[in-house]
């Protein structure tokens, strides 16, 4: 019996060659349940509220990502991202179940339009990994549903019937957790839509679950768009020999590979932390890193957010280290549907008509006169 990730009640089953379903054995060996938690080496306290966690926000950890906790360790980086923590239970003032409104901008369902020119399409609310911070938890909780061709016909409409529509991103959920056929299923739908140019993939497999980058699942989305695969690694331990390899696979595919992390108070937020994440990611995995979120308003994060002026100390040291192509944008995507914004320091010190006065990267202010044609 194989081991689907999506909902085999919905969703249509595949067969797989032998050569495809490591990545079913890594699930299978992995934490999958609440009762899983039990074998792992928590203390009793530790267990019973992680436990009490994981029943407000689902658990799942592929088991090859589970062996790069180190359990000696109470704070290692990979662990806070996966295993449930009491302080999750704690709803701070202010926190909210749709941190970015995407219900607001949802005219139909497993849709969001936020911007003119792009979607967001959610093929399955369900994860290889549940991530403890996830800004979609409320969603992935009380929704819980996988993909069906059915559920998709109302925004595939919705995207035929808007010619403004350009790119069309699969989240959710983890669209990679979706078998082959219904990926490919998914891009052939999208493709047949004359208008659409892009399909961008927003993933934590390859990070998590690297194994289900296959041979079948690159075909399945090879076609007529461009694809944009956009990884969210958030610390330099969960680049590996496999997390090589699948990156690899993706760029050999043609893809384009972009990062986006979350800055993650504990895990992530010291320089050279970031700074060895962006220079691996570039040079070892050959992808981009793209955006750093500052942490959203997600219900029980509190304990996992900086302030928004040490996450500008952060990216002004990253940004005197690292090459251009080596920085992420820092951003926070707005409450209420706002999108995202830059909200990097300000290196504009003052301005008086067209004389501007900026700060370099060594700290010096430095005029800069406009000089335009008057033509
Ligand atoms: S994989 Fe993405 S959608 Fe799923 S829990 Fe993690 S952050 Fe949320």
């Amino acid at each position: 019996m194989t081991t689907q990730l999506h909902d085999a009640t919905t969703a249509e089953a595949e067969p797989v060659s032998d050569a495809d379903t490591a990545w079913q054995d890594d699930i299978r060996a992995g934490v999958r349940h609440v009762r899983d938690l039990a074998v792992l080496p928590l203390s009793p306290g530790e267990r019973a509220a992680a436990q009490e966690a994981a029943s407000r926000h689902k658990v799942r950890i592929p088991k090859s990502y589970l062996d790069l906790i180190d359990w000696e360790d109470p704070a290692d980086p990979i662990r806070a991202q996966v295993i449930p923590s009491p302080d999750e239970l704690v709803t701070g003032e202010g926190e909210l179940d749709d941190p970015i409104g995407d219900h607001a901008f949802s005219p139909v369902p497993r849709l969001t339009h936020r911007h003119a020119d792009r979607v967001l399409l959610f093929p399955t609310y369900q994860c290889a990994v549940y991530c403890r911070f996830c800004f979609r938890k409320e969603s992935l909780t009380s929704i819980g549903r996988g993909y069906t061709r059915e559920a998709l016909g109302p925004a595939l409409a919705y995207i035929a019937s808007h010619p403004e529509i350009r790119e069309v991103i699969l989240t959710g959920g983890d669209p990679l957790s979706l078998p082959d056929k219904a990926l490919s299923e998914i891009r052939a739908r999208i493709e047949a839509i004359a208008h659409v140019r892009l399909m961008r993939i927003h993933t934590r497999v390859p990070v998590v679950l690297p194994s289900r980058i296959t041979p079948g699942l690159i075909a399945a989305l090879q076609g007529r768009l461009m694809i944009t695969v956009v990884t969210h690694f958030n610390h330099p331990r969960e680049i590996t020999d496999a997390t090589e390899a699948a990156c690899r696979g993706l760029r050999q595919a043609g893809f384009v590979l972009l990062n986006q992390s979350v800055l993650l108070k504990g895990v992530n937020d010291t320089v050279e932390v970031q700074e060895e994440l962006c220079r691996e990611l570039m040079y070892r995995l050959g992808v981009k890193p793209y955006y750093l979120h500052h942490g959203d308003l997600a219900r029980g994060m509190a304990h996992r957010r900086t302030t928004i002026a040490e996450g500008q100390a952060l990216v002004g040291a990253l940004r005197a280290r690292l090459s251009g192509i080596c920085n992420p944008v820092y951003v926070l995507d707005l409450p209420d549907g706002g999108g995202k914004v830059p909200i990097g320091p300000d290196y504009v010190e003052d301005r008086d008509g067209g004389n501007w006065r900026i700060r370099g990267q060594d700290g010096e202010v430095r005029e800069y006169i406009e000089v335009v044609s008057q033509l």
